[in-house]
């Protein structure tokens, strides 16, 4: 039995490996993704801004070629107006005037309006461009640090992988199925260490009856309080530390 604490000690170790191999990763993938995603979404910001750039400089072009032409009317009606035969008529082109010129004193406030919508337009590009910046030497970090971790993580997945393999060919399945399903509850703790007359696992005091049997690892211990199984200080010595 001692033979199969010791297996289940070292498994634990290589588990504790690979999880931390994951771990690793782990965080890397999705920091990547978000990291594209933020710089997608401000390229999409951007676009925008640059569409409401354009799209309020056309209107405001609109808006001053029909001030141009507003006033040429207005030229041309006072010019009219100098040879009419009528008051009636007269009375028309004073209408047709005043139309035109306010006309043009909207249009001029409403190009002020437009130019003042494209300057803060502009002054958020301006923004979201150092925004980007920053985002895009984010996921260039990102991405190197992913890769940089997948090459150097790659290697010793397998290496674990493989002794894993080897390890459990030689565990009973009870025992395997047993340490499984308390590793699957515990957060990926099943074999622990006593330590200073305590679990491993959840520091509870393992009864000082339990701590003299435990020494002659012949049966299986585990924790009161959390259901892990507890190893000796010599088990732990003779698998040595893996990790
Ligand atoms: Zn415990």
């Amino acid at each position: 039995l001692e033979n199969k604490l010791r297996q289940l000690y070292a498994l634990q170790l290589i588990d504790a490996n690979l999880d931390e191999l994951l771990e690793m990763k782990g965080d890397l993938p999705q920091e990547t993704i978000a990291a594209e995603q933020k710089v997608a979404q401000l390229n999409a910001q951007l676009a925008t801004l640059d569409d409401l750039v354009k799209t309020t400089y056309a209107a405001r072009d609109k808006a001053d070629s029909d001030i141009i032409t507003l006033k040429q009317k207005t030229e041309k009606y006072k010019e009219q107006q100098l040879h009419v035969r009528n008051n009636r008529e007269y009375d028309a082109l004073t209408k047709e005037i005043d139309y035109t010129v306010e006309t043009v004193a909207r249009l001029e406030k409403e190009m002020e309006t437009l130019e003042g919508k494209a300057e803060i337009a502009k002054k958020d590009i301006e923004t979201l461009r150092t925004e980007l910046e920053a985002a895009m030497t984010l996921l260039d970090e990102k991405r190197a640090a992913l890769a940089e971790v997948s090459k150097e993580t790659e290697a010793e997945e397998l290496k674990y992988q493989h002794e894993r393999e080897k390890l459990i060919k030689r565990i009973d399945k009870d025992y395997l199925d047993t340490y499984e399903r308390i590793r699957k509850a515990k957060k990926g703790k099943a074999v622990v260490p006593v330590k200073r007359g305590s679990c491993g696992g959840c520091f509870n005091r393992v009864p000082p009856q339990m701590l003299l049997e435990l020494r002659q690892n012949s049966k299986i211990y585990t924790c009161e309080r959390c259901g892990r199984i507890i190893v000796s200080d010599e088990i732990v010595e003779t698998v040595g530390t893996v990790a």
